[in-house]
């Protein structure tokens, strides 16, 4: 994201630009085609620091603020949107609530391995049945005394058989709907917990996602994040936070697609001249530099209102609805302009157009974005 920030921001994004050129670029579409999860560039990432961004420096973190995490995913996806989201995830899903809500103990034990590198992180809280309506989910636990039991299954968890700790929500009781929901953070290693084989999916492809078992699985008591009843509130603010990785990433897949066909419209000649000089051709590359700058403007916005101690479900659902949206739109504008060859695997707006098209849907589908705005303005209107 471009804004007005200091001298490390500049550091920072030069560092994360050269590094997305030499090492994450070249191998992308490789990578895209057989959906090969990148264990070495992670593991460099993660020396880089990029596992921890905004986890301080005593927790073995980079120590740096929300708005470079934000402009950290947006330069990574615009080159693989799949190692952005792997990223993203850690970071903000399972990094954020162990950081907001963990005590420091759970924090030195769980975040420190992620934030210093060595670890991934997850986050479970959908299920098969409660997507969307996640509050309907029906992993229980129960309390033996010492420790917790957990029986369910959880589905389309990111970085499922890559990542060693996961933050997961389970319920008491399903019939005390979002009240019965704890979180608690659960490390993959433990007895019981079983990955299924990963999803093939449309994008997003060298990133992985999968269904996963949790058969009786022991929890110690003192992995239970924040109070008991806590976690379903625990997963919305985590979801206000983590929604503005998920618009960055949009922005940034976004960008991409607007370099790509710039690229092919100066290079491709129609009628005697570059497509660019068709106007037709050149008012679609401007409404689309039009649209990533009004997404980038509303994710400024979400950010900054998350940068303060209020809630900002509102800024950021607005953010992840319109950078998806705007995403979706760009990503077909420049198949558009590339003609037949955007059809094509040759050219990587081929893999763009599929990666966009889950930005829409993971992290509360545009329609929940809808409804997390619609509720915040029926609340605005009582005090009119
Ligand atoms: C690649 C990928 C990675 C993911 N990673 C994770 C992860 O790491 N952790 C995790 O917990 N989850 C993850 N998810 C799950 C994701 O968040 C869900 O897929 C998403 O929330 C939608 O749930 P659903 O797929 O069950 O769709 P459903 O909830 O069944 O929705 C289907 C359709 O109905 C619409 N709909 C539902 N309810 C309403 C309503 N009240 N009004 C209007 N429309 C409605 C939806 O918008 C959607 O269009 C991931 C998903 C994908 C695809």
């Amino acid at each position: 994201m471009e804004t007005s920030v200091g001298e490390q921001y500049e550091q920072v994004r030069d560092l994360v630009v050269s590094f997305c050129k030499k090492k994450i670029a070249p191998g992308a579409a490789k990578r895209d085609q057989s959906a090969e999860f990148p264990s070495g560039i992670l593991h460099e990432m993660g020396e880089l620091g990029l596992f921890g961004i905004f986890v301080p420096e005593e927790l073995g973190g980079a120590g740096m603020d929300l708005m470079t995490y934000l402009m950290i995913i947006e330069e990574i996806a615009k080159v693989d949107a799949s190692i952005a989201v792997t990223i993203s995830v850690t970071n903000s899903v399972c990094g954020w609530p162990l950081l907001h809500f963990g005590t420091r103990e759970q924090q030195e034990r769980y975040l420190r391995p992620i934030a210093s590198g060595e670890e991934l992180g997850g986050f479970m809280l959908t299920e098969p049945e409660a997507g969307s309506d996640a509050a309907s989910l029906k992993t229980r636990y129960r309390d033996v005394g010492d420790a917790f039991i957990l029986n369910g299954t959880k589905a389309w968890i990111t970085n499922a058989g890559v990542a060693k700790t996961f933050v997961c929500m389970a319920t008491k009781d399903p019939s005390l709907g979002a009240h019965g929901i704890s979180a608690f953070i659960l490390d993959a290693d433990q007895e019981g917990v079983i990955f299924d084989k990963p999803e093939e999916k449309m994008g997003l492809r060298s990133s992985k996602t999968g269904m996963v078992t949790l058969d009786n699985v022991r929890v110690p008591k003192s992995a239970l994040l924040g109070r008991e009843g806590q976690g379903f509130s625990i997963a919305l603010a985590t979801l206000d936070h983590s929604r503005l990785g998920i618009a960055a990433q949009a922005v940034g897949i976004a960008r991409g697609a607007l370099e790509e066909a710039l690229r092919y419209a100066r290079d491709r000649r129609q009628f005697g001249r570059p497509l660019y000089d068709h106007q037709a051709i050149g008012f679609r590359l401007a409404e689309m530099d039009t649209e990533i700058a009004a997404a980038r403007a509303l994710l400024q916005e979400a950010a900054r209102a998350a940068m303060t101690p209020r809630r900002h479900s509102r800024e950021s659902a607005r953010a992840k609805l319109f950078a998806s949206e705007m995403c979706n739109r760009v990503v077909a504008s420049a198949i558009q302009i590339h003609g037949g060859y955007g059809y094509s695997k040759e050219y990587a707006i081929e893999r763009m157009y599929r990666d966009a098209r889950v930005t829409t849907v993971y992290e509360g589908t545009s329609e929940v974005q809808k409804i997390v705005i619609s509720r915040a303005l029926k609340q605005a209107a009582e005090s009119l």
